[in-house]
């Protein structure tokens, strides 16, 4: 665990919708504990010598200068690479952005152990919840009963919560795969967590350009998804009365 009065990233910039509610400020926190094939950005995976050290006091005084333009409900979002690799820091920023007045939100893969006062904390979390199978969750290094604990843990405390899953065609899309997913994502629901959401999120390619240029293989060659494999995950979740949104 790095010291907790600064963060790494790898990137930041504004992004509207897509990262939390209204106009964020996004910073896209270095490091992650996952390989997953598609990422789109792998330059983000670790630590190394090119990211950026900001501290504490850097991120707070770049929100509060850009809040007038944090419109519609807008804030602050750490999304990575993993934010939970930095846990300590993570937990530091998000105190001080809620002290100044400044919505959090987190992207993550909820993956980590230990994390709770992150969850705690941040207003609004999106969880990327990848596959309802140990093996498939395996295989990209993590552990799926810490997940579910996770998610489990947020929906509970009835704070906004939007789980989204990647629809990728060679990894998480037949009919066995969307039962799995509808059936743990009713046990979220029946939390009564009248804030939890859910969406679809499909493969895309925006990334593969980079792994070339970081001398690195892009392996996936069965990403895209049909109009059908949408539709049956679709079915599945409506069958389960799930609130499922497109941001
Ligand atoms: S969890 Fe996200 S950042 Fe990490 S490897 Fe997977 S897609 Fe990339």
């Amino acid at each position: 665990m790095r010291d907790t009065d600064s963060i790494f990233i790898f990137q930041k910039g504004f992004n509207y919708s897509q990262d939390g509610p209204g106009n964020r400020l996004v910073y896209h926190l270095s490091g992650c504990n996952f390989r997953c094939p598609w990422c789109s950005n792998p330059e983000g995976l670790s630590i190394d010598d090119n990211a950026q050290r900001l501290t504490i006091d850097d991120v707070v005084k770049e929100a509060l200068s850009a809040k007038m333009i944090l419109i519609d409900g807008g804030g602050v979002t750490l999304t990575g690479g993993e934010v939970t690799c930095q846990r300590d820091a993570v937990i530091s920023l998000l105190k001080e952005l809620k002290k100044n007045g400044i919505h959090t939100c987190i992207e993550t893969n909820a993956s980590l152990s230990g994390c709770e006062e992150i969850f705690d904390t941040v207003d609004y979390m999106i969880a990327d919840f990848k596959s309802p199978f140990a093996d498939k969750i395996k295989s990209i290094g993590g552990d799926i009963e810490t997940i579910k604990k996770n998610l489990l843990y947020r929906a509970k405390s009835g704070k906004p919560l939007l789980v989204r899953v990647p629809l990728i065609k060679f990894f998480n899309c037949t009919e066995d795969t969307a039962k799995a997913f509808a059936l743990f994502f009713e046990e979220l629901n029946n939390t009564g967590n009248e804030n939890l959401f859910f969406e679809i999120l499909t493969y895309h390619e925006f990334g593969k350009e980079k792994y070339n240029k970081l001398n690195m293989e892009y392996t996936v060659t069965d990403g895209y998804v049909t109009e059908d494999d949408i539709k049956i995950l679709l079915k599945e979740l409506k069958n389960k009365d799930l609130k499922i949104i497109n941001t």
